[in-house]
């Protein structure tokens, strides 16, 4: 559910529009006003101002009852996004719309160690050829989003151990103008998740969403609450095992490095690469041995664990797991809750415990930057502060 609040300024009336529409992925006007609180009076002036500014277009379709709604709302396609993401061993760029469309992507190989002096050159080049094709097309980015592992602890961001004000500098420097938001990698997740509509999300309230990818990462989703306010749980850095694998943090025995994807690419034998390239289908077309499938259990056994411990910290009555193992078989599945009963306080049981899978989307950066880079556009109300001064005003006063 949407926060209930009555919306003050021009530019919070807009963003709330706005950001059900990106939510909804089309909606018609009275059920636009109905789930924003506001008048249809007051929706129709702002479709119409969404309209004139080119930030919505609306498409005739067959009333869902006589008498009912004719045309279908949707954010224009027209609005120029940019998502750029530091994951998977790589630097990927994308521009696209806030539908999820990417027209444009290129992605390029990033070590997990990567120095922000090497960072600058691979993003400087990147922003090069992106400008250029963008330039080609008379495309104009309205926001870009950068996505971080580890990004926005108050002690530093142990992944990539970065200067944050020569990263702010360089970025407004290198972007020339386009507004740039920085988040976590998960928080992205979740935006994707929130507004991507591609698949059916399981849960509607509160939970746990963990992520298992090149990282593990948990964040906590308040439904009633903006993306950018949910906190990042760094599961993956749980040490579990004294002395055990050594991670990229720098410890030895965390959760990341037994269960993350590039820990089970080497368990199965395949390349990071290839399994990026395969996606989500990386498991089915693998012929597993029985010593593969036991390992694999166990490390699912431990995931199970970690989230136990992160439940003990913080209880949640609901977790929902992306990653790969939502494409391991139901069966396989239940050493998570082995694990879970294992450290959980008072075991896992299922009344008091929800968990569920939804697709990993393995190798679809930069896809959770644009959307996250889409809600930062909406929240803004569709409007560059720096533009219309009438805006800024509003906000001061
Ligand atoms: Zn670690």
């Amino acid at each position: 559910m949407l926060a209930r609040f009555t919306p003050r300024s021009r530019r919070e009336t807009r963003a709330t529009v706005l950001e059900n529409l990106l939510r909804s992925g089309g909606a018609f006007r009275p059920t636009i006003a109905r789930e924003t609180n506001l008048t249809e009076a007051s929706v129709s002036r702002i479709l119409t101002e969404l309209r004139n500014e080119n930030l919505i277009q609306e498409t005739r379709q067959s009333a869902p009852y006589p008498g009912g709604p004719t045309a279908l709302v949707t954010l224009s396609n027209n609005v120029a996004l940019a998502g750029i993401e530091l994951s998977n061993s790589r630097l990927s760029f994308g521009i696209g719309d806030p539908s999820g469309a990417l027209n444009y992507v290129e992605r390029l190989p990033a070590s997990p160690h990567l120095d922000q002096g090497e960072f600058e050159r691979l993003f400087a080049e990147s922003v090069r050829t992106m400008r250029d094709w963008s330039a080609h097309r008379g495309t104009v980015i309205r926001q870009a989003a950068l996505s971080i592992p580890g990004y926005g602890r108050a002690a530093g961001n142990p992944i990539y151990p970065w200067d944050m004000d020569r990263l702010r500098n360089f970025l407004a420097d290198t972007l020339d103008g386009v507004p740039v938001a920085l988040t976590n990698s998960v928080i992205a997740q979740a935006a994707f998740h929130r507004y991507s509509n591609t698949t059916k999300y399981p849960v509607s309230g509160d939970h746990l969403f963990l992520f298992v990818g090149h990282g593990v990462a948990g964040v906590i989703v308040d439904e009633s609450a903006p993306v950018d306010a949910f906190s990042a749980v760094e599961i993956g850095h749980m040490v579990i095992e004294r002395d055990g694998l050594p991670c990229r943090c720098g410890h030895k025995g965390c959760v990341e490095a037994y269960t993350s994807l590039r820990a089970i690419a080497k368990i199965i034998g395949v390349a990071d690469s290839a399994v990026l390239s395969r996606g989500d289908s990386f498991i089915e077309t693998l012929v597993l041995d029985q010593g593969v499938h036991d390992t694999l259990r166990e490390r699912l056994f431990t995931l199970g664990l970690g989230l136990g411990n992160a439940l003990n910290l913080h209880p949640l009555s609901s977790v929902v797991i992306s990653g790969w193992p939502s494409l391991m078989p139901e069966e396989d599945r239940k050493a998570i809750t082995e694990g879970l009963n294992d450290s959980l306080l008072g075991g896992f049981d299922e009344s008091r415990l929800a968990l569920s899978f939804i697709a990993p989307s393995i190798g679809n950066d930069p896809r959770a930057a644009l959307y996250y880079a889409a809600y930062c556009f909406v929240r803004g109300g569709g409007l560059d502060a720096k533009a219309d001064p009438r805006a800024a005003l509003e906000e001061i006063a």
